[in-house]
């Protein structure tokens, strides 16, 4: 029997933050019961139509009555659980993924990581079309399955590999359209834009429709490369993405010299920086005065906690002593766009993951003590790196398209201490199936 398409989901319990303001103004209290206080958790039932929201109404005793049961119409009780819109996941390296049984980091260095991909990608030759096109799709099956909506995806472009995976990005964009909003930033060292090639490739991102990106390092040239790239976007009207600043050196201060150029540059589209992981070995004056900046230049900030956790402070038969992470809450009350996301996924950077925003906001949590409150941290997968996106956020809403999952847990402390494994996954209005691939698509490519 085919599922209908006007129907009701009742007794949801939904994060404050992430209900469309309008609404919240109208029904301004949270009910008195403990949990729903300390979570900021809305209690409401919610009228699905053709694919659409198309009422939100708060969870009191005569709701059912007045607006449901009169409307005889199928009705799908969440029994309290918490919904939440699909995730996006701002950060991630889709075309590395998967590869480790084949090109593992043994000692779980970022040396090890650089000379895994190196050695996979370059001195082996594998990343041919179908070998990038079915583990990036790999990915994108994960994704949809756990409730994600969007995804940007880092891509190594090396000269020999670029135009392929440029290749493969565009069928998977094209493919994936209605299910998974993809992005694509370059990957690069970024000298390589002042060079003659540079600015030939800065042409090929913008006909990919992407967007400009790679490792910042505190070398001498630094600036310069940064006035090349803002010009190099600006020309072509294209948003920025770097890694900053992934590292344990106090030293490295990339993060204030990208906010400082996006100030002095004038540079008005949005630039995103990931990991900036030295930010939290700074001294505090030194640590503010970056963070000042950044909200000044409206950068936003992507952390990725558990690729830093992997990777930070890593030294072979030694005990780590810091966990690797940013500092999320500084920037965040600073009213900085502070986004999570999940960064590599089983390859030589991270060796584990499994492209699951729940996970990544669940770790994230735990690694940077996001709980106690939890406030409007599940934002920083959902809304927050949709609109870092240039998205729609996604916020509950009439008039949105429902795309959200549905969770038993009632509470933050029950979703996150379940995997979450029986969530149901909403897309315009229809529950999706949310089967995983199983790992041995990929065996005859990883000879496992
Ligand atoms: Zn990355």
């Amino acid at each position: 029997m085919p599922e209908p398409s006007h129907y009701w989901i009742v007794n949801v319990r939904i994060p404050d933050c992430l209900i469309d303001s309008s609404f919240r103004e109208q029904n301004l209290d949270l009910p008195l019961i403990p949990t729903l206080q300390r979570d900021r958790l809305f209690p409401c039932h919610l009228e699905i139509r053709d694919g659409q929201i198309a009422k939100v109404i708060a969870n009191s005793p005569d709701s059912i009555a007045n607006s449901i049961a009169l409307e005889s119409l199928p009705i799908i009780d969440a029994k309290q659980g918490m919904l939440i819109p699909c995730f996006s996941d701002l950060h991630t390296h889709l075309d590395k993924g998967h590869i480790w049984e084949r090109s593992p980091n043994l000692d779980g260095t970022f040396q090890g990581a650089l000379k895994g991909i190196y050695r996979d990608c370059t001195e082996q030759g594998n990343w041919s079309y179908d070998d990038l096109y079915r583990r990036m799709e790999f990915g994108l099956k994960c994704s949809y399955a756990h409730g994600t909506r969007a995804i940007r995806t880092h891509l190594d472009c090396p000269p020999h590999q670029f135009e392929t995976t440029f290749q493969v990005f565009r069928e998977l964009r094209e493919k994936w359209k209605e299910k998974i909003t993809l992005q694509a930033v370059s990957l690069v060292p970024l000298s390589f834009f002042v060079t003659p090639e540079g600015e030939k490739f800065a042409d090929a991102i913008a006909d990919l429709g992407g967007i400009i990106g790679g490792i910042a390092h505190m070398v001498p040239e630094f600036d310069q490369f940064l006035a090349r790239i803002m010009t190099l976007a600006i020309e072509r009207n294209l948003c920025l993405d770097f890694h900053t600043d992934e590292n344990n050196d106090p030293e490295s201060r990339t993060l204030y010299r990208v906010a400082a150029a996006a100030l002095k540059h004038d540079f008005k589209s949005q630039i995103v920086c990931g990991h900036c992981c030295s930010l939290a070995v700074q001294d505090e004056e030194t640590a503010n005065e970056t963070i000042a900046l950044v909200k000044a230049a409206n950068v936003g900030i992507v952390s990725l906690p558990m690729c830093n956790l992997y990777l930070q402070d890593r030294v072979a038969e030694r005990t780590p002593r810091w966990r690797g992470v940013t500092l999320v809450r500084e920037l965040d009350a600073a009213g900085v766009n502070v986004a999570i996301s999940s960064d590599n996924c089983r390859d030589p950077f991270y060796g584990f993951g499994d492209h699951d925003m729940l996970q990544v906001f669940t770790m994230g949590t735990k690694i940077s003590h996001l709980d106690t409150p939890y406030g409007n941290w599940i934002e920083s997968v959902t809304t927050r790196p949709a609109s870092l996106m240039g998205l729609p956020t996604g916020n509950i809403s009439v008039g949105q398209a429902a795309d959200f999952s549905l969770f038993k847990a009632r509470s933050y402390n029950e979703l996150l201490s379940r995997p979450q494994s029986d969530r149901l996954v909403f897309r315009n209005g229809m529950k999706i199936d949310t089967t995983l691939p199983d790992y041995a698509e990929l065996d005859d490519l990883i000879n496992f």
